[in-house]
């Protein structure tokens, strides 16, 4: 994992705010306890999986 990965994680897991932005990258991402998430690679937030 990437220093960078690792922030953009960091940001995901310290906030509930979720992405906004009109053309999202979603990668997926483990989190605590193998669970994922998935993640804007543009602003770090996570991204609704209901927009999918
Ligand atoms: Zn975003």
């Amino acid at each position: 994992m990437t220093e960078l990965t690792a922030s953009i994680l960091k940001t995901a897991a310290a906030t509930d705010a979720t992405c906004g932005c009109a053309d999202p990258i979603p990668v997926q991402r483990a989190a605590r306890k193998g669970a994922a998430v998935t993640i804007c690679q543009r602003c770090g937030l996570r991204v609704p999986l209901r927009l999918r």
